[in-house]
C-alpha cells in the first residue's frame, strides 16, 4: 500500500503568493498519486499562522475547490516554527508521511518525488538541502552560510543548508511529539530523534510574490535561539574565558611585583581604568548569556501551549472527531 502524504504548509500573510503556489502543490500531489507513489487520500494541509490578511479565506476557498486541500488556523501569530509544528501534529495521526515546505514557492516542489523515493527506500527523515543559492543576494548567502557555521561551531548540529523543507514519517513524528520544549528549532531537533535519514538536493529559487518575513534581525534572533536551544557551549565558553582572564591577570600581578622591586613602578591610572572597563564589559556580556538561558528555563517551566488551533476546515473537523 502506498503511504498517505500530508504536505504541511505554514502561511502568514501570504494572500499574494498563495493563489500562485497552491496550484503548484496540488499539481505535484496529483502527479505523485498518478505515479502510484502515494495514496489517493493524501492531503495538502495549510496552517494559517494568525494572518491578518485574506489568507484564511483563501485557504477555505481552496478546500471547496479540491478535496485534497485542507487547513487549520492558529488563534494568533506564533511564528514559522510553531506553525510547522502545529501542522505536523495535526497530520501525524492521519498521515504516513509528511513534508513541510514554505508556501512562497522558494523550495522546489519537484524535490518531493525524490523525498518520497528516499522514504520508500527506507529513510524515515529526508532533509531538503539547497544545492546552490544563485538567486540569493551575496549578503543573504553570506549571512545564511555564516549562520550554519556558527550553529555547528556552537554545538547545535544542523544539516548544512537545510531549512524546514523535509520529509518526516509518522513514526518519527510520534516520537517527536514527546519533545515538549517551547523553544522550537525544528531543524536542530529532528536530528536528535534519530532513525535513518538522508538528504535530497534542490535549487532554492526566489519568492514568487510577496515579501520575506525574515530580515537580518530575525535571522540573528533565530541563530541565537537555535544555539541556546540545542547547546550549552556558550556557558562553557564563559568558563574558559574566566580561566584565561584569571591567568592573564596573574601574570600581570607577577609583572607588577617585579617592576615594583626593581624600582620601575608605572603610574597606572589609564591602564587600570581600561582594564576595569574592559572586564566590566566582559562580565555584562557573560551575564547576558547566562540570563538568556535563565529566560529559556523560565519559558520552559511555564510550559504554555505552543499553539492553539482556533479553526479547522470541514474535512479536518471530521478527522478530529473520529
Ligand atoms: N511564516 C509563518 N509565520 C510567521 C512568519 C512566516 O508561518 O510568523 C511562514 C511564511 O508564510 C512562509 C514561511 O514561514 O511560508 C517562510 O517565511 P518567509 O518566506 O517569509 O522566510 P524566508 O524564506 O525569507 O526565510
Ligand atoms: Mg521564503
Amino acid at each position: 500500500m502506498q503511504p498517505k502524504l500530508y504536505i504541511v504548509i505554514p502561511c502568514y500573510n501570504e494572500e499574494e503568493v498563495l493563489p500562485i503556489t497552491a496550484g503548484l502543490f496540488l499539481e505535484e500531489l496529483t502527479d505523485l498519486i498518478g505515479k502510484g507513489k502515494i495514496d489517493g487520500e493524501s492531503r495538502i494541509l495549510f496552517v494559517d499562522d494568525g494572518s491578518k490578511d485574506a489568507t484564511w479565506n483563501l485557504i477555505q476557498d481552496l478546500t471547496k475547490r479540491d478535496r485534497h486541500y485542507c487547513g487549520i488556523s492558529l488563534s494568533r501569530n506564533r511564528g514559522h516554527q510553531n506553525a510547522v509544528l502545529a501542522g505536523l501534529m495535526e497530520a501525524k495521526d492521519s498521515a504516513d508521511i509528511t513534508i513541510s515546505i514554505d508556501c512562497d514557492g522558494q523550495d522546489d516542489v519537484r524535490a518531493m518525488e525524490q523525498m518520497v523515493d528516499a522514504y520508500l527506500g527506507g529513510a524515515e527523515i529526508v532533509y531538503g538541502v539547497r544545492s546552490e543559492r544563485k538567486t540569493d543576494s551575496f549578503f543573504k548567502r553570506f549571512t545564511a552560510e555564516a549562520f550554519y557555521r556558527l550553529l555547528n561551531g556552537m554545538g547545535a548540529e544542523v544539516v548544512f543548508n537545510h531549512a524546514d523543507y523535509r520529509l518526516v514519517s509518522a513514526r518519527v513524528l510520534r516520537e517527536f511529539a514527546d519533545f515538549k520544549e517551547v523553544n522550537l528549532f525544528l531543524r536542530g531537533m529532528f536530528p536528535l530523534v534519530g532513525f535513518k535519514s538522508t538528504s535530497v538536493y534542490y535549487e532554492r529559487k526566489e519568492r514568487l510574490a510577496g515579501k520575506s518575513h525574515y530580515p537580518l534581525r530575525k535571522m540573528l534572533a533565530l541563530a541565537f535561539d537555535g544555539i541556546t536551544s540545542l547547546s550549552i557551549r556558550p556557558i562553557r565558553l564563559i568558563t574558559s574565558l574566566g580561566v584565561v582572564v584569571a591567568i592573564v591577570s596573574f601574570v600581570l600581578v607577577i609583572w607588577s611585583i617585579v617592576r615594583e622591586l626593581t624600582g620601575g613602578t608605572v603610574p597606572g591610572w589609564a591602564s587600570m581604568t581600561c582594564i576595569i572597563a574592559f572586564l566590566g564589559g566582559v562580565q555584562l556580556v557573560c551575564m547576558g548569556v547566562l540570563g538568556e538561558y535563565i529566560g529559556k528555563i523560565y519559558m520552559e517551566v511555564k510550559g504554555r501551549p505552543r499553539f492553539i488551533i482556533s479553526e479547522r476546515t470541514e474535512q479536518q473537523e471530521s478527522h478530529e472527531h473520529s
